[in-house]
């Protein structure tokens, strides 16, 4: 079909994004171009769910046959996880889920995506992380989600450094669980040794935030990778980038992660 003669007609699968608040979400405005450029008959639509009603919402889904698949965000990516009829290894690890997809018998699958869109954005700039020692700023949803995905990938090394040291010390306790093979340390002292570091905290959206880490450590050698898209250059990149550092900023991620949860979905022609 001609995609500029393409509208909504009885064959067209549904997709949605389900989140509480909606009128902020983004992904509409990413993923509708995207069926566009690959030629798939979809509409991707805001779903504005209570947490209340998820369970119910769910239990709807399956009985909605044209319905192809969902994106998930806050603030239901965690309680999403048990309404699941099947769960993907990665997104059982990190106990949250942030796609979904109907299968044809109804079932609803889910899987995390955005830690393997961090890794698919460093491998999309040159940046393979097998191997690598990564030392991640942060221990919340996003930098879970990009343990786990570093792991997967096969990093050699991980140093987890986070404002509540409790939260840093329950994620090494699951990583060791589902990569027993993965050293991992928790506070490492300093940046220093580290092959890649990670901005996984909220700290550089702000104007005024302080740094997260001490660049003071950083050498030349090392990669220093944000997951703030706003402002693109942040603090730490300008810092790390004077300091001679190969920069990564935080937009590839989300443009791989577009991808992957289309591939998700099924939104194939
Ligand atoms: P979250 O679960 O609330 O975690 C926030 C993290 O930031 C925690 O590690 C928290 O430490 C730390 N933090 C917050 N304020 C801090 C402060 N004043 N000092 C030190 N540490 C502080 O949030 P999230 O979902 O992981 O999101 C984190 C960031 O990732 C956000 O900026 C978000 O925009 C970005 N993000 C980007 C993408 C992308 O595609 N590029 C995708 C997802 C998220 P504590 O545990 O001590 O509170």
């Amino acid at each position: 079909m001609n995609q500029s003669d393409w509208q909504i007609t009885g064959h067209t699968r549904l997709f949605g994004i389900i989140a509480d608040p909606i009128a902020q979400v983004k992904t509409p405005q990413g993923l509708n171009p995207l069926m566009r450029e690959r030629d798939v008959d979809g509409v991707l639509v805001p779903f504005h769910v209570a947490a209340l009603e998820l369970a119910a919402f769910v239990r709807m889904l399956r009985g909605l046959r044209n319905f192809g698949g969902a994106i998930v965000t806050v603030p239901h990516k965690t309680s999403i996880v048990s309404l699941c009829d099947e769960v993907e290894p990665l997104a059982a690890a990190v106990g949250a889920v942030n796609c979904i997809r109907r299968e044809t018998d109804g079932r609803i699958v889910g899987t995390i995506l955005d830690g393997r869109g961090f890794v698919e954005g460093l491998r999309s700039q040159g940046i393979g992380p097998e191997n690598r020692s990564v030392f991640l700023a942060g221990a919340g949803g996003a930098a879970s989600a990009i343990a786990f995905a570093l792991a997967e990938a096969g990093i050699a090394r991980l140093g987890i450094a986070n404002r509540t040291r409790a939260r840093s010390e329950n994620l090494a306790a699951r990583l060791a669980v589902a990569y027993p093979q993965l050293a991992v340390d928790v506070a490492p002292s300093s940046v220093s040794g580290f092959d890649l570091v990670v901005n996984a905290t909220a700290l550089g959206m702000a104007a005024g935030d302080p740094l997260p880490i001490d660049i003071a450590a950083l050498a030349a050698d090392q990669i220093v990778a944000e997951i703030i898209m706003t402002p693109r250059t942040t603090p730490l990149l300008a810092a790390a980038a004077d300091r001679g550092c190969r920069i990564h900023y935080g937009q590839p991620m989300l443009d791989c992660q577009l991808a992957l949860m289309a591939d998700f979905m099924g939104m194939r022609a």
